[in-house]
């Protein structure tokens, strides 16, 4: 198959299409309009087999993944989806392969009315490379800066799920099958929190989406914001299928602290926004739970268990028993 037929077959046509996009698929390059009083959020990331995701990693997944990965970052700005572009590099012509690709593309288009406007398609080791962009009203992105010593520090639903997935997958830890099913499922297709993102607009302090684990997206507000951060351990969400299979304190609590992947978005708010922003989310059935606070203490994340300092690193090592006698 030529790669004209190949846009043709599988990309070129399904999916969402917008008014907002005068020249789509065809053309030398896309035409759209951003409209009025609106700002253009863009993003783009690339998954690399092996690198990314695991070989033989079934393309419905991978097309998820990348979709999801995007938009999750536009979520974290507060924008809502509009466009996206997808560069492939495929090793061959598999028609199996690009016929599931592109319809969980599509299907993924219809849910979050974004529209695929352009790409490129090249013949080379898997890899996927999307560019999303988003429409922000003007004054009301989320920045990662914007943090005070005093806001209360949030996260939508569980964390640890993916990084337990995928070791899952690597076969280092066992579940039962339900929760196997679960946890590789939040590892492969990430819930982007959409709509969460455009109901923090104008309410959160800041916001990040966490992709590399939540101490180290914490790390990244703290340094944005020119703040400290004080997070309680014991009050990280855990999913009932992570928790009630990995009954090992200690890790855990290294999945839901360190792993990453999970792509649910951490934000700040003051103290008074609590209770509005709790009952905003509750209304689009996303959990959201307070694990600590913004401090003064600039660039110091003080972690603690049951109130008590905690050494980040005994989680890390294998020497998580001395932890668990505790
Ligand atoms: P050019 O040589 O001008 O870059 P191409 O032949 O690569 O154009 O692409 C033709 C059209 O198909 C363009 O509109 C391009 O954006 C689109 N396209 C190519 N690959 C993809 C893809 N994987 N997904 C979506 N659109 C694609
Ligand atoms: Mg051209």
């Amino acid at each position: 198959m030529k790669e004209f037929d190949l846009i043709a077959n599988y990309f070129a046509t399904g999916g969402h299409q917008r008014k907002d996009v005068l020249i789509g698929i065809g053309d030398d390059a896309a035409v759209t309009k951003v409209p009025q009083g609106q700002l253009l959020a863009s993003t783009t990331d690339t998954l690399v087999e092996g690198v990314h995701f695991l070989p033989g990693t079934p393309p419905e997944y991978i097309a998820h993944k990348a979709v999801a990965c995007n938009l999750s970052d536009l979520a974290a700005m507060g924008a809502e989806p509009a466009w996206i572009n997808l560069s492939l590099s495929i090793p061959k012509t598999d028609e199996l392969w690009l016929s599931a690709f592109s319809n969980k593309l599509h299907e993924l288009s219809e849910y979050f009315s974004f529209q695929l406007i352009g790409g490129d398609t090249v013949q080379g080791p898997l890899s996927i490379t999307i560019t999303a962009q988003g429409f922000v009203p003007e004054d009301n992105a989320l920045t990662r800066g914007g943090a005070k010593a005093g806001d209360l520090i949030m996260v939508t639903g569980t964390l640890g799920d993916a990084g337990a997935g995928l070791d899952i997958l690597l076969d280092k830890i066992s579940v039962d099958p339900e929760a196997s099913n679960y946890l590789t499922l939040r590892h492969w297709c990430p819930t982007p929190r959409i709509l969460a993102g455009t109901t923090l607009r104008r309410i959160a302090s800041s916001c990040i989406d966490i992709s590399d684990g939540l101490l180290q997206d914490v790390g990244h507000l703290v340094e944005k914001s020119g703040t400290g951060a004080l997070i309680h351990l014991d009050k990280l969400p855990i999913s009932e299928h992570l928790g009630k299979n990995i009954d090992d304190l200690s890790t855990a609590l290294k999945y839901a602290a360190t792993a990453g992947d999970d792509y649910e978005l951490l934000f700040t708010v003051s103290e008074e926004q609590r209770v509005h922003i709790e009952t905003s989310l509750a209304s689009y059935n996303i959990d959201v739970t307070c694990i600590g606070k913004m401090t003064g203490a600039t660039g110091k994340i003080d972690i603690r268990l049951d109130e008590k300092p905690f050494d980040i690193s005994t989680l890390a090592s294998e020497g998580f028993e001395h932890f668990s006698e505790n």
